[in-house]
């Protein structure tokens, strides 16, 4: 496989930080392949900031792709046809052109194996026409590229245009055969920056050319805030927050602009797992306040999919994780089980995703109507 990218020494590699060294890691969304790590595109918000990763703005691979992909479907978390998989979203864009070549080969070489997991490519970067050619010879993956789009105009925010990303959202939508799916990746959105009418009417007629879209608010972290400040950048909210931000009335404006929409999603995995015609992975139909914008078409996939399991089932899940020893089922409901006793999220988003149902911390409790969103711009509601 090619190696585009200048691979580091153990030194350079030991003198990272600790998070930004684990090339495979668990979120939300999916186990996430980070071996190549740096970007050049300099978006403000990146999530760069909190993996002490920043000021790497050259992407270097932490090792061969043959290696990171042998670490991937090696991994205690990773089952085949099952774990949803992510490539290069934490630590760099996918398409840049040094990384560009790294990407298809890791997609190559988990095609090769016949594996069918969901494969998730965030992209913000130019594509071309080739890429829709080899993409398409990829037999087994469902791949889905999601495309970043939000239209802030603040150079200093987000200094490479969102038009790139809706060009080739377009480009890469408009085959009619195809075996990847699109997603406008419809974020952040952020008030004041980028929710104006205009900005809405955009994104809805955008929307149009993708096979689902999906709008979130912006991580706003300690580390994030930092940066924000030290930039003399205009702070977008006075507290920071664990869970991407959303306002209500924003979220209110959203969904009229998008009321004749077919497929718009509050959430990542929905959106991914309706593209593919399959029911989310993770198990979201168990909140039913997030479902009321679905197609009814998946609301039934979702409904006949929705299996709440037992203590033990829970307890059989977690059985090969030794960093669930600890585990303790505090509560099961039809929404969601609560658990306690895991250290990290890693263990929880894995539970998750072999139940496909909604596995919650009892130490961060999700609130009725803002599901994994953060409390800034929402009235009080009860738990
Ligand atoms: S029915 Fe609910 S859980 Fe299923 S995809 Fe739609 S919003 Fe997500």
């Amino acid at each position: 496989m090619p190696v585009a990218v200048p691979l580091p020494t153990e030194d350079q590699i030991d003198r990272l930080p600790e998070r930004a060294r684990e090339v495979v890691e668990y979120r939300k969304s999916g186990l996430s392949l980070n071996h190549i790590q740096g970007c050049s595109l300099g978006c403000a918000y990146c999530i760069r900031h909190t993996y002490g990763l920043w000021d790497e703005n050259q992407p270097r691979a932490l090792m061969s792709d043959a290696q990171a992909v042998d670490k991937l479907v090696n991994h205690r978390y990773f089952q085949p046809h099952v774990t949803p998989i992510q490539v290069f979203n934490r630590a760099t864009e996918p398409f840049l052109p040094r990384v560009r070549p790294h990407t298809y080969a890791v997609l190559e070489e988990l095609d090769e194996r016949e594996l069918t997991n969901h494969v998730l490519i965030i992209t913000r970067h130019q594509l071309k026409p080739d890429d829709v050619d080899r993409l398409n010879q990829l037999r087994h993956l469902k791949v889905t590229l999601l495309f970043t789009y939000s239209r802030i105009d603040h150079k200093e925010i987000e200094p490479y245009p969102s038009e790139v990303a809706a060009k080739s959202l377009k480009l890469m939508s408009a085959p009619l055969r195809r075996s990847y799916r699109t997603i406008l990746y419809w974020r952040p959105l952020v008030p004041g920056l980028n929710d104006s009418d205009q900005h809405l009417s955009a994104a809805y007629e955008l929307s149009k050319h993708a096979d689902a879209t999906v709008f979130t608010g912006l991580f706003y972290r300690d580390q994030i805030t930092e940066y924000y400040k030290a930039n003399g950048l205009p702070e977008p909210y006075e507290n920071t927050a664990r869970r991407k931000v959303v306002p209500e009335t924003l979220e209110r404006r959203v969904l009229e602009a998008f009321s004749t929409s077919a497929a718009l999603f509050r959430k990542t995995s929905c959106a991914v797992s309706y593209v593919h015609n399959l029911p989310d992975y993770n198990g979201h139909y168990g909140i039913p306040e997030l479902c009321d914008i679905c197609p009814l078409s998946q609301l039934e996939l979702c409904v006949s999919a929705h299996r709440v399991p037992t203590a033990e089932d829970i307890h059989w899940a977690a059985s090969v994780l030794p960093e669930a020893d600890a585990l303790q089922v505090v509560d099961i409901s039809k929404r969601a089980t609560v658990v306690s006793g895991l250290a990290t999220e890693q263990p929880r988003y894995f539970l998750q995703h072999t139940l496909g149902f909604q596995v919650h911390d009892e130490r961060h409790p999700h609130h009725v109507n803002r599901h994994g969103r953060a409390d800034i711009g929402w009235k009080e509601t009860s738990a």
